[in-house]
């Protein structure tokens, strides 16, 4: 455990307000003026300084992808105050949920015990008895139907170790690639849109871009509620540079928009159109940056190379005042952010869910880094593309250790025979170990389990029950499967169809590394003991390797021996972080890879001369994840989605995060004071939509869709625009996600949780 030498005067004064006098005014703020990420982390501060602390150690907060660096106070063996960390990227700055992380370490309903399903109910049990059981039935799946029978369903909360180890046991002990998880629900498309575009996933750029851009074009993104800090830095930039302009795009006039100098209300689903047609005026007026372009960039239809001409010829299909209407934004604004995007000394694009859970989510990902490419808005500081990512560890524990079913460490895939060999030989296994074949991807899978082909299926750290696209579905399913669910709290969704349930270590009950957003990797130290007979995933994934035969396999067997044998696969690649040591990570502020070499200080932009240690001397910029080293721009056309309003269906549904609550809510709702502020999720309409439906504030409601129905309060919001709804997902007592539609994107295999048609009424309970 690594301690911090901290001013005492900082850390010993008695408290004489408590945290929950201060979070309760803070909620009448956030309520009455929209007090910001600012006023969050100041009042926050106060709190911590009026904590009585014994020590500060150095640690990352469980939420969220912004990865904050906070320090925890301990006090006789218990957490009693978190700041955040002055020396972390986030400079001291952290939300309400970071805030609340003391509370984490105590919250009701953690589960104590393994527990197995006996007459219906889950009853304690043995560590023995439990992994016992799940051991005989993967067993038997795997003897009578084959490895591709089981299955491994896990998070971009795990930690990295955790992650990849799950990812060897699969794919190179069990032999299967069903190896797959929550991140394949918010990230998806943006990895399949940087793969396809750079050749290389995880952005280009960093969190330190938004201290030099005058120009942020946020799209799809509300970082005020769900990445506090990160806007919290736009907003100081606009401080200091009032010239600075915020583009918000967004059928939602959120707090983000109106923070926003302009606001782009979108109708859902419509977006491509707007990207398409920014390109358009981008290339008609002559906007586009030629030199850049032909150092840097190549044209590709989709299917074949192709030049620029053909690019703008595709084009002129997106004219603005072709699709002004359908966009629902005016020929006007669109000319106007394509001349500020283009024309701003650098432009910072910021996205997230709203590009991403999309069944155009990879086009509209490439279509947002075109927009850099042919405007050469890349590779200085402040002009890059930036997907924002929403868990905290789906960046570095996920995608770069290949845990998803097409992909295997450091951006190798299971399809290519030379990255299947590389990683055989890597991990000790004999030629033709790693099947060839694509695993279940994340819905793929739950209808596999619906169908009955797969028979077991470990989920970690996540909650499918709720976070499915029409979820009820795939609860049902689950049921007809062997479920194992391993998770740090009692009763989940997901849990009350689980045959098997683990009782796992949450945060700093165990220690492993994470990689937030910007490709940077923090040490979370153990500084608790985990509650009763909870074990680290870690510790669960070993004792499952041994029972089914695969010890000998998985041998590093503690958090640092993982860490030092991923580093070493990690050598050989264009991930190569050979260099972040545990022991750099136990006193630095997280290390951003490339970082080949113990003396190098990680890279905080890729593909740049000079910075990132790939790129040759003279090259300026190198795309060294394509052949010829150029960047792809492609022509991606827009195709509506299958979710049209209808008479029956008349509204769009959208869902999405708020700034109180995180994910699903299981451990953010137990949190008695971020549960008062949010209280129960509200379906939310348009003042002017509930005045023709005949709804008024606080009645009881449904919302119908083909797929399912859900019933709640209303709430009366001019946040939403005429003909949209929106519901957060934290809440599986409004379980929003029954609602939702069973579309995906075809190229990430990412939901579409951003569009569903939908009726609602007025009912009378
Ligand atoms: Fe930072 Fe996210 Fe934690 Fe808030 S929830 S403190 S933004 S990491």
């Amino acid at each position: 455990m690594h301690e911090e030498n901290i001013d005492p005067k900082n850390c010993s004064d008695a408290s004489d307000i408590t945290r929950r006098e201060v979070l309760i005014t803070l909620g009448v703020l956030c309520g009455a003026v929209g007090a910001g990420a600012a006023g969050w982390g100041f009042l926050e501060g106060i709190v911590a300084l009026r904590q009585p602390v014994q020590s500060w150690h150095k640690s990352v907060c469980r939420f969220c992808g912004t990865g904050c660096g906070v320090l925890v106070g301990m006090k006789d063996g218990r957490v009693v105050d978190v700041r955040g960390d002055e020396l972390a990227h986030n400079k001291g700055v952290i939300c309400i949920k970071g805030s609340m992380l003391p509370e984490l370490t105590h919250i009701p309903s953690r589960l104590t015990s393994p527990k197995i399903r006996k007459n219906g109910a889950l009853v304690n049990a043995s560590w023995d008895d439990a992994m016992g059981l799940v051991a005989s039935k993967f067993s038997d799946a795997i003897r009578d139907y084959g490895p591709d029978s089981v299955a491994f369903y896990g998070s971009g909360q795990l930690f990295t170790e955790e992650s990849y180890t799950a990812n060897k046991l699969f794919k190179a002990g069990i032999r299967t690639n069903n190896v797959d998880g929550n991140p394949r629900l918010c990230m998806a498309s943006a990895a399949s849109g940087y793969v396809q575009t750079y050749g290389k996933d995880e952005p280009p750029g960093c969190y330190a871009d938004a201290d030099y851009a005058d120009c942020f074009f946020l799209f799809g993104a509300n970082p005020y509620e769900c990445h506090p800090p990160i806007f919290e830095r736009i907003r100081q930039r606009k401080r200091l540079h009032p010239e600075t302009v915020i583009i918000c795009v967004d059928p939602r006039r959120t707090m983000t928009a109106q923070h926003s100098d302009i606001h782009l209300p979108v109708v859902p689903g419509t977006d491509l159109l707007l990207l398409n047609s920014m390109a358009n005026v981008i290339c008609e007026e002559g906007l586009e940056n030629q030199q850049f372009i032909q150092r840097y960039v190549r044209f590709n239809d989709g299917e074949k190379d192709c030049d620029f001409a053909r690019f703008r010829e595709f084009l002129k299909g997106y004219a603005p005042e072709k699709v002004e209407q359908e966009l629902g934004v005016s020929a006007r604004d669109i000319r106007r952010v394509a001349f500020l995007f283009a024309r701003s000394e650098a432009t910072m694009s910021l996205w997230t869910m709203g590009v991403n859970q999309r069944i155009q989510g990879t086009f509209l990902n490439n279509m947002l880094n075109s927009l850099h490419l042919i405007t050469g808005q890349f590779g200085r500081p402040g002009a890059t593309p930036f997907s924002l990512t929403g868990q905290p560890n789906a960046c570095g524990g996920v995608r770069d250790t290949g845990a998803l079913a097409h992909t295997l460490p450091n951006g190798r895939l299971v399809t290519n025979p030379e990255h299947r060999e590389e990683m055989e030989k890597l991990w000790k296994v004999p030629a033709g170990t790693i099947s060839p074949r694509v695993g279940f991807d994340a819905v793929s899978l739950f209808r596999a389990i619906e169908q009955g082909s797969v028979k077991a299926v470990l989920i970690m750290c996540t909650n499918p029950g709720t976070t499915l696209p029409s979820v009820a579905r795939y609860q049902a399913a689950m049921e007809k499967c062997f479920t194992v669910v391993a998770d740090a709290v009692e009763d989940s969704e997901t849990q009350r169809h689980a045959q098997v349930v683990l009782p796992a270590a949450l945060w700093i009950e165990k220690e492993g590394v994470t990689g937030q957003g910007e490709r940077r990797y923090q040490l979370t130290e153990k500084l608790l003991d985990p509650p009763g007979l909870a074990r680290s995933d870690l510790q669960i994934l070993v004792d499952l390797a041994d029972r089914l035969g695969h010890g000998s396999l998985i041998t590093a067997r503690s958090p640092d021996a993982v860490w030092d044998e991923w580093r070493n696969v990690s050598a050989g690649s264009f991930y190569n972080f050979q260099g972040i040591t545990y022991a750099r990570l136990k006193t630095q502020r997280g290390l951003q890879w490339p970082c080949p070499s113990t003396e190098h200080p990680g890279t905080a932009r890729r593909f740049v001369e000079g910075e990132d240690p790939f790129v040759a001397k003279g090259a300026g910029i190198e795309f060294y994840g394509n052949h010829d080293k150029k960047a792809i721009v492609y022509l991606r056309p827009y195709v509506a989605s299958p979710e049209k309003t209808s008479a029956e269906y008349p509204m769009y549904l959208t869902t999405g995060r708020i700034l109180e609550q995180f994910h699903t809510g299981t451990l953010t709702d137990r949190i008695q004071e971020l549960h008062d502020a949010a209280g129960p999720a509200k379906i939310q309409i348009n003042p002017q939509d509930a005045f023709v439906l005949g709804i008024q504030d606080k009645d009881p409601v449904e919302v119908k869709s083909q797929y399912g129905t859900v019933r709640g309060e209303a709430r009366l919001t001019d946040v939403l625009c005429r003909g949209v709804v929106f519901v957060s997902f934290y809440d599986s007592r409004l379980l929003i996600n029954r609602v939702v539609a069973d579309n995906y994107d075809p190229a990430s295999k990412e939901p579409e949780f951003k569009v569903t048609a939908v009726s609602v009424r007025k009912v009378s309970t």
